[in-house]
């Protein structure tokens, strides 16, 4: 599939400027944001698509390259591909997303102006995954949860510099403290400027003279942190929180990785969920399924009891409403559902089984395939349901 192009992408004329950029990929983010469009699977394209361009006409250098080669500049090769040579397609979506927005930051999630440039000195953190499992009951009610985290951490001795004291730094002689280097190269397409990042000083521009004893110049060591989470209710398996800077401390005094938390739910020893909604299956005697009575059922929030009619089917769904999850956003609250079964003895004593026997034959107990209105068995039950 051929690329489109970037500018008609976003809806916006070669010469738009950096604002205009901006807002066309702001637009464009907004309304094919996956959140918003969990029923339609182009929107994750569009999205993604959107992104893309975002990224090349955001950049004042990959913008020119685009100008002037097209997709074929920014593909790999050397010289090209800012950070490690990633190109947005090898990434997965989740990266992407989490990029750009955090799913929990409600209203605009593309504002703040989080925007990571490379403005720090150092080199940035990377991000960490963890896992981390929730019961039911904590994703019905949101929860906080406390994270002991093993990671890189800022040195406290030189405030993440690296550096002895402040004056162990000297201007790098490679760069002239510009951080990078340029090259000058003949290729296919013509003369090319490369420029990299200053090996002697790492794109630093300064050089350490004495390095900080604790961290022995990396300005971070490997540590502990204590993190909070605070995770809304609704929440689902597979759905993750993005916490901006909480990820690895950078090197030198850049800017620390995200850390990313993966929700995993627990399996519930009672319940069954689907949606907010949640499902437990009761199973009632059969003197009790004939002649009605009052049952305590367990619910996310203790137990509860419920009446049961008098003559009730197996398989009927009892309602109780709002006893199920609270959903994330406005989705509202869920509803708990009984399922009600019965259980069939076996092995009768001989006076049990003569009552039983007296019964069969019985106009009352005649099970009846077609009843008066014609509907059978299974199509009652989908009743509950409509
Ligand atoms: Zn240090
Ligand atoms: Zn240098």
């Amino acid at each position: 599939m051929s690329k489109r192009d970037y500018y008609d992408v976003l809806g916006v004329s070669k010469d738009a400027s950096e604002d205009e950029i901006k807002k066309a990929y702001r637009k464009r983010a907004m309304k094919f944001h996956p959140d918003r469009n969990s029923d339609d699977p182009k929107a994750e394209e569009k999205f993604k698509e959107a992104s893309e361009a975002y990224e090349v006409l955001s950049d004042s250098q990959k913008r020119q390259r685009y100008d002037q080669y097209g997709h074929q500049g920014l593909n790999g090769g050397s010289g090209f591909g800012g950070r490690g040579g990633a190109g947005f397609e090898d990434m997965g979506f989740e990266d992407i997303f989490s990029r750009f927005s955090d799913i929990f930051g409600g209203g605009d999630p593309f504002g703040g102006g989080q925007s990571r440039g490379r403005r720090s000195p150092g080199q940035t953190g990377s991000d960490m995954k963890l896992r981390i499992e929730l019961s039911l009951e904590e994703i019905a009610f949101g929860t906080e949860k406390k994270l002991k985290v093993k990671k890189q951490v800022k040195c406290d001795a030189c405030n993440g510099t690296g550096a002895e004291t402040e004056d162990d730094f000297e201007t790098c002689g490679t760069c002239n403290g510009m951080g990078q280097v340029r090259q000058v190269r003949k290729t296919m397409l013509g003369q090319m400027v490369n420029v990299q990042p200053c090996p002697e000083c790492q794109g630093e521009g300064r050089i350490i003279k004495e390095k900080c004893s604790k961290c022995h110049g990396e300005g971070r060591y490997k540590g502990k942190d204590e993190i909070k989470v605070r995770v809304p209710s609704g929440v689902s398996e597979g759905n993750y929180i993005t916490m901006r800077g909480q990820g690895n401390a950078g090197k030198r005094g850049g800017d620390a990785g995200d850390l990313v938390i993966l929700i995993e739910e627990k399996e519930h020893k009672h319940f069954e969920r689907d949606g907010n909604d949640i499902y437990y299956d009761l199973v009632l005697s059969v003197p009790d399924a004939i002649l009605g009575t009052e049952v305590k059922v367990p619910t996310l929030k203790g137990k509860a009891k419920i009446k049961i009619d008098e003559g009730i089917q197996p398989g009927k769904l009892l309602r109780m409403k709002e006893k199920g999850i609270h959903g994330m956003k406005r989705s509202g609250i869920g509803d708990q559902y009984v399922r009600v079964n019965v259980y069939i003895p076996k092995d009768l004593s001989g006076e049990e089984r003569e009552h039983i026997e007296a019964l069969r034959g019985n106009d009352h107990f005649e099970a009846s395939n077609k009843e008066d209105d014609g509907k059978g068995f299974f199509s009652k039950i989908k009743d509950v349901f409509t």
